[in-house]
């Protein structure tokens, strides 16, 4: 019986296992499932290596004895560690602490038993080779082996189920198929000890289950090792290039092809290096990209929720300020009955005090509206000559009593723009009162004219107050900014008036700038509206 080319199967299968064990090890020594991973692939490394021993050995019943003995030893374990590596692969392994030591310890009971002729006694021959021949303990191994897997596979199966990355799940699938591949295929491997025949095919688990895990490694990251091409071309180049080495003619071309596979071997090796610091930066700019789109989502949710305090803390605040203005002004009015002087002028500050609160509760809504992208406009075609004039009118008194100078220059004729007339009056009102506020001595002069050409009406806000630092210009429209020297003029300010005049300038198809010489030297705002057309006035109102 020639068994020699038989004896190959296990030889051959026992290589590819071993060197994806040894490769998962190197790749992260300390990862506890790699590490398991290269025990599992030596003790098959070690059955197979053990069964060619025993297939060369089959005419020497002493040698076969020890060689067959020796398969068990790494057999006995294969279960144990098999599951012990699901166990850690699916993240149960400490609750299965008690399991996997009792797994353990059953195996260790088995390879006391096996070297005490426990596990088998006598050699069966038969066609394609041999084998020990059971006795009866080796059916309770076969037992435990048969729970052992199963364990292992439900461990697979649930953590298949269960987990929700879809890389996890092809990871479990395909350890499933390579270990299962293996418990079948490999599991025909003990039916000669029960003198049942068969083509010896069980030594080739060896070589598919490894072809399998390499797929999901490669493919799937198993073992969480990232394979790249070219370590995979390397490997195989400097395989054959070591092979070609041994079929030297003589001692100058052995020298000649060493050479060469070390100066490959060294190459590969800076290759490989820069592949896998390109994958890594790579990988690392991935996760940064995609932690900052998950901050930025967390962001804006924290800020549409913010938007909506806001909103409706404003809306619940209008109503009863509404009211308080309402009874004061009757109050004021003596609707009530006459009231006396101290009583009026408390009145009048309450009076004062609720309007600043109205403002800013408005003002609030408007930013929040802004952020929304909520704000309604009426557009229509209006005489801005005559808005501007009728804010004007409203500061006269406001100037007069501050003892400043209020004047407002402006052509003989009209001048109509396009807009939302009434917000528009806003941002006017806003410049205004911000001018007389921050001037202390000289005056405010408003500034009105069109450039045809460019087809926008101008409107300049002139001050002589306190001027903006330039540092201040950059800031002005920013929410909530005020300068330090307002905020001494003016502590009751929100910060708030600029954003939204720009913002509802800039909504009205124009804009809004401001320019100051520095400190203490006046300021200048300047706002443009596109032209309109006077006859477009009965054009109705659109939102
Ligand atoms: P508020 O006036 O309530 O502080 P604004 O948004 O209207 O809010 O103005 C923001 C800041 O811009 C003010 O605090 C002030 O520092 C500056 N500012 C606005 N108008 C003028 C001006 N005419 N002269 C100098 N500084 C101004």
């Amino acid at each position: 019986m020639d068994n020699s080319y038989i004896a190959l199967l296990p030889l051959v299968s026992s290589v590819p296992i071993i060197i994806l064990g040894v490769f998962a090890y190197l790749k992260n020594r300390k990862s506890t499932l790699n590490i398991l991973f290269f025990l599992f692939s030596l003790a098959i490394f070690t059955w197979l290596i053990g069964s060619y021993g025993l297939f060369t050995s089959c005419d020497n019943y002493s040698r076969a004895i020890f060689w067959d003995r020796f398969v068990y030893s790494s057999v006995v374990f294969l279960s144990a560690i098999g599951f012990h590596i699901t166990s850690v692969f699916s993240g149960k392994q400490r609750k299965q602490t008690l399991l996997i030591t009792g797994l353990y310890a059953v195996s260790l009971i088995f390879f006391v038993a096996n070297w005490q002729g426990g596990l088998i006694d006598g050699i069966f021959l038969y066609k394609w080779g041999c084998h020990g021949v059971a006795k009866s303990l080796h059916s309770v191994f076969l037992l435990y082996f048969g729970l052992g897997c199963v364990l292992l596979f439900r461990n697979l199966f649930n953590y298949y189920k269960t987990t929700e990355s879809k890389t996890e799940k092809a990871q479990a699938k395909y350890m499933f198929v390579s270990l299962f591949v293996l418990a079948i295929l490999g599991s025909t491997a003990f039916l000669p000890a029960y003198r049942i025949v068969i083509y010896p095919l069980g030594y080739l688990a060896g070589v598919l289950s490894a072809v399998i895990l390499a797929y999901a490694v490669f493919k799937h990251h198993l073992f969480d090792i990232r394979v790249i091409s070219t370590e995979v071309f390397s490997f195989l180049i400097l395989t054959v290039l070591f092979v070609d080495i041994f079929l030297y003619r003589n001692a100058e071309e052995f020298i000649f092809k060493l050479v060469i596979f070390l100066g490959i071997a060294v190459f590969s090796r800076y290759l490989i290096k820069s592949a896998l610091k390109e994958m890594k930066d790579k990988e690392r700019i991935e996760n940064l990209a995609l932690s900052l789109e998950k901050a930025n989502a967390g962001l804006r949710k924290i800020d549409e929720t913010k938007s909506e305090f806001v909103s409706t803390a404003s809306h619940q605040l209008r109503t009863p300020l509404s009211i308080m203005k309402g009874f004061l002004s009757m109050l004021l009015e003596e609707s009530y009955g006459e009231i006396g002087g101290k009583q009026r002028q408390a009145l009048e500050k309450t009076y004062e005090t609720n309007e600043r609160l109205i403002h800013l509760v408005n003002e609030l809504l408007d930013v929040s509206r802004i952020e929304k992208n909520k704000v309604q406009l009426f557009f229509s075609y209006c005489n801005f000559t005559e808005t501007a004039k009728s804010v004007f009118d409203e500061f006269i008194v406001v100037a007069k009593n501050k003892g400043i100078m209020l004047s407002f220059e402006k052509l003989d004729e009209d001048i109509y723009v396009y807009c939302d007339a009434e917000k528009i009056r806003e941002v006017i009102q806003n410049l205004i009162d911000n001018a007389i506020k921050y001037t202390d001595s000289g005056g405010v002069i408003m500034n009105l004219e069109k450039i045809e050409s460019e087809g926008i009406a101008v409107l300049r806000i002139i001050d002589t107050g306190i001027g903006i630092k330039e540092e201040g210009l950059d800031n002005l429209f920013k929410m909530f900014y005020r300068d330090k020297g307002a905020q001494k003029i003016m502590t009751s300010g929100s910060g708030l008036g600029l954003y939204i005049a720009r913002k509802i300038a800039q909504a009205n198809n124009g804009s809004l700038v401001a320019e100051s010489a520095g400190e203490g030297l006046g300021s200048t705002f300047t706002l443009r509206i596109p032209l309109g057309q006077k006859e477009k006035q009965e054009i109705p109102a659109e939102e």
